[in-house]
C-alpha cells in the first residue's frame, strides 16, 4: 500500500501523489478498492460541440456565398443553411430561456422567416429557392431543435403531446409545397417530411423509456 509521509496516512489505489496534500506517496501500489467509472455523457460539452459546430457551417455557408455568388441557382441552398442553423438555436435557446409557448414561439419564428425569404426571393427575381430550400430546410431545423430540447431538457407529458403535433406540422408544410409544384426541386422536402416521421417516431420511443422507468419505479422491478 502507499503511504503518504506528510498526512502519515496509508493510501489504497495507485495514487502518485496523495489526494490530500498532493505530496509525492512512497511505498508499493495496491489494486484500487473503487470500481472503474466509465466516462459520463456530457450534455454541456454535446451542445458545445453543437454550437461550434453550427458557427463553422454558417461561416461555411458565407463564405461559400462569397465565392459562388455569380452562379444564381445554387446560392438558394447556401443562403438556406446558414438561416436553418440560426432558427435551430433560437429554438433551442427559446426553450430553455422560457419554457412556456416554445411551441408556438417555433411557429412564429418559421412562419416569419419563411415569408422573409418568399419576399427576398420576390424581389430577386422569383427562382423558388425560398420554397425549395429554405421552408423545408427551416422546417427540418425546427425539427432538429425540438428533439434537442426534448433530449436536453425535462418535458411534461403535455408538452410532449404538443411538441409531436408540432413535428408533424413542420414535416406537412415542405410536403404541401411540393403537392402544390411550388417547388423546382423535390429532394429537400422530401427529406424534411422523412426527417419529421423519424423524429415522430424518436420522441414516441424516448418517452415509451420514461414511462417504462417510471413503471419500474413504481412498482419495485
Ligand atoms: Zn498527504
Amino acid at each position: 500500500m502507499r503511504r503518504c509521509t506528510g498526512c502519515a496516512v496509508d493510501i489504497e489505489g495507485d495514487w502518485a501523489r496523495c489526494p490530500l496534500c498532493s505530496a509525492p506517496t512512497t511505498g508499493e501500489a495496491a489494486p484500487s478498492p473503487l470500481p472503474a467509472v466509465p466516462l459520463e455523457f456530457s450534455r454541456r460539452r454535446v451542445l458545445r460541440a453543437l454550437f461550434l459546430t453550427s458557427i463553422a457551417v454558417i461561416l461555411a455557408s458565407f463564405t461559400a456565398q462569397l465565392l459562388f455568388s455569380r452562379d444564381l441557382d445554387g446560392i438558394g441552398v447556401l443562403r438556406s443553411v446558414w438561416l436553418g442553423v440560426s432558427a435551430m438555436w433560437l429554438v433551442v435557446l427559446m426553450a430553455v430561456r422560457k419554457r412556456r409557448n416554445v411551441a408556438k414561439g417555433t411557429v412564429y419564428l418559421v412562419v416569419l422567416v419563411v415569408l422573409v425569404c418568399v419576399y427576398w426571393d420576390y424581389l430577386t427575381g422569383w427562382r423558388g429557392w425560398s420554397l425549395t430550400y429554405a421552408a423545408p430546410i427551416l422546417c427540418a431545423s425546427s425539427i432538429i431543435a425540438l428533439l434537442i430540447t426534448v433530449r436536453v431538457m425535462r418535458i411534461e407529458v403535455g408538452e410532449h403531446i404538443l411538441y409531436s403535433g408540432l413535428t408533424v406540422l413542420l414535416g406537412l408544410a415542405p410536403i404541401g409545397f411540393l403537392a402544390f409544384g411550388w417547388v423546382t426541386d423535390p429532394l429537400p422536402s422530401a427529406i424534411c417530411g422523412i426527417l419529421s416521421v423519424v423524429a415522430l417516431v424518436l420522441l414516441q420511443l424516448g418517452r415509451g423509456q420514461d414511462v417504462q422507468h417510471e413503471l419500474a419505479k413504481r412498482l419495485h422491478l
